[in-house]
């Protein structure tokens, strides 16, 4: 399912998909699920002439993202939900000198900094969401107002240049959905949406879908029972999985600056060994537990 505008990613994972066997449709639509009783056997289609089709299918997998129309069409519940923490926007820049990601937050302020490709550096720049209407009446204007919290960063912004329109939003809520259900299941954004503040969207979209991999190696192709137990499966081992970082992700979009931590993530950003390993929990490559436990918080602030 997915659209004509692709980015690098999305190229890069058609390619993957298509190299490993999967047969790709471009710039269709998903209309309708196709029951049999209370069981969903395929879904309807639309092309981009109009034209619909029926695809039978053991399992229909929504990978439409935060605004999921498959979830709907399967009146997936929302079981755990907070509302929009954070607003904010985003522009690419070049000439901002850095070493890698930096990750502000300061009261009422978040920062992220990617370097990305072609020399380029996207930088967010969020506040809390009762700021929004505030932020949206002169965007450029509170952009850098929140920049001016990391004077380090605005230092290097002074000569640098904005070579996209800045982007924006305030639709962050944070929630999981019902990620399986009797013919069905949801991945990435369609089954858990976080606030952005943890950079951890598409590793948690890629958590996802290896868990959902796994549980049809086992449930797919034998009796509905056993496909819809695995399908219990793949739930529970993404929320084990992603729990912790979605509760450290709700605390830091309150975006109050948290003096606790800080010493924490001072040392971290002291030890290479130290900072692989936080950014692989951010990835989603590594369990949250594995920084955030009482040991390695002790020996960090020893
Ligand atoms: C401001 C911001 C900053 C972020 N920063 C980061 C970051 O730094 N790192 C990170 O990992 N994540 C980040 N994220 C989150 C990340 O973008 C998402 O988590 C990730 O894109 C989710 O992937 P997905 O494939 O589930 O959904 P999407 O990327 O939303 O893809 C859904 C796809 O489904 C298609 N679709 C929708 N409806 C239909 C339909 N009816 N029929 C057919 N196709 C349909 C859409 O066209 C789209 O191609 C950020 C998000 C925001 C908003």
């Amino acid at each position: 399912m997915f659209s004509p505008r692709r980015t690098v990613l999305d190229q890069l994972l058609v390619e993957a998909a298509r190299d490993a066997g999967a047969d790709m449709h471009d710039a269709v639509t998903f209309r309708e699920l196709l029951l049999d009783g209370d069981r969903v056997v395929g879904a309807q289609l639309q092309g981009c002439n109009g034209t619909t089709t029926e695809c039978r299918a053991a399992l229909v997998v929504g990978a439409d993202g935060i605004w999921s129309a498959v979830a709907r069409a399967a009146s997936a519940a929302t079981d755990i939900q907070y509302p929009s923490l954070t607003c904010g926007y985003y522009a690419y820049w070049s000439g901002v000198p850095t070493n890698g990601v930096e990750f502000y937050i300061r009261d009422g302020r978040d920062i992220l900094v990617f370097p990305t490709h072609d020399g380029l550096t996207c930088i967010w720049a969020g506040r809390s969401r009762k700021d929004w209407e505030t932020y949206r009446k002169n965007v450029e204007h509170s952009y850098h107002d929140v920049i001016a919290a990391a004077p380090c960063l605005a230092e290097r912004l002074a000569d640098a240049e904005r070579v996209t329109p800045f982007r924006g939003t305030s639709k962050l809520p944070n929630f999981y959905r019902r990620s399986f259900g009797v013919g069905w299941a949801l991945v990435g954004d369609a089954a858990y949406h976080r606030d952005p503040i943890a950079g951890m969207g598409i590793g948690d979209a890629f958590v996802g879908a290896q868990c959902l991999a796994d549980a049809l190696a086992e449930g797919l192709g034998r009796d509905a029972e056993t496909l819809d137990t695995a399908l219990l499966g793949y739930q529970e081992a993404f929320r084990d999985r992603t729990m912790p970082i979605f509760s450290y992700t709700v605390k830091a979009a309150s975006l109050k600056e948290q003096a606790s931590a800080m010493p924490i993530y001072a040392r971290i950003a002291q030890s290479e060994q130290d900072t692989v390993q936080f950014m692989d929990v951010l990835a989603g490559n590594t369990p949250a537990k594995n920084v955030f436990n009482p040991e390695n918080i002790a020996r960090l602030l020893a």
